[in-house]
């Protein structure tokens, strides 16, 4: 007498992905006795809508595939999930290979199954980049720059190194310089930028505390 060719699985054969959270099913097979080369009668009348680890549940024949909705290993519900919620750990990826191999080795003519390689996404990480800054001055045409360190929290890749603020400063009352786009006045040493002044408003210089010193 036969053997009910049925693919089932129960849950103690319940096992984790990657994550420790989300799971999978490893295989097994029907035990049931049939007289003809078909489905015991319990597993012709399985159905997907009741739970994975139910008798009830069509995971379809050992010798056919394993159909979309079952979340048995090496299906295609499985390969998909694999890579959302990682390689199982090498122990329960061996039993599930085994429990695959037992049920493939109750069919005469299927050869072992071999694994797939699956690509896991590599996590970002959190990294902590110095980005330098530059403030470029341009006084009279001629171009001077003034390194300026500062530190930047980044939670994303490392930022390409690119913060070059440019200022222009124009002569300003004979004995200044001034920055038009953020009214800072400086003295004019001779040409040269001098010492930060304070703001202008239009009317006068205010003392104003320089917001690059902040
Ligand atoms: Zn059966």
């Amino acid at each position: 007498m036969p053997l009910c060719k049925g693919r089932v699985t129960k849950e103690s054969l319940k096992v984790v992905f990657g994550d420790n959270k989300h799971y999978f099913y490893m295989e097994s097979k029907c035990s049931n006795v049939v007289s003809t080369d078909a489905l015991c009668s319990k597993c012709s009348s399985r159905n997907t809508t009741c739970s994975q680890s139910s008798k009830g549940f069509d995971h379809g024949c050992i010798d056919g595939v394993i159909p979309e909705k079952s979340h048995i290993f090496n299906g295609s519900w499985y390969k998909k999930a694999v890579k959302t919620y990682g390689e199982p750990s090498q122990s329960i990826l061996e039993k599930a290979v085994d429990a695959k191999n037992t049920v493939d080795g109750l069919i005469e003519g299927l050869s072992n199954l071999s694994l797939e390689p699956v690509t896991v996404p590599k996590k970002k990480r959190t990294v902590r980049v110095k980005t330098p800054t530059t403030i470029r001055v341009i006084t009279t045409g001629v171009a001077t720059t003034i390194p300026v360190d500062s530190f930047v929290e980044s939670m994303d890749e490392p930022l390409e190194v690119q913060d070059v603020i440019q200022i222009v400063l124009k002569p300003f009352m004979n004995q200044y310089w001034r920055d038009e786009e953020r009214d800072k006045v400086y003295k004019n040493m001779n040409g040269k930028k001098g010492a930060y002044v304070g703001r202008w408003d239009s009317e006068k210089i205010v003392d104003c505390p320089d917001s690059d010193e902040e």
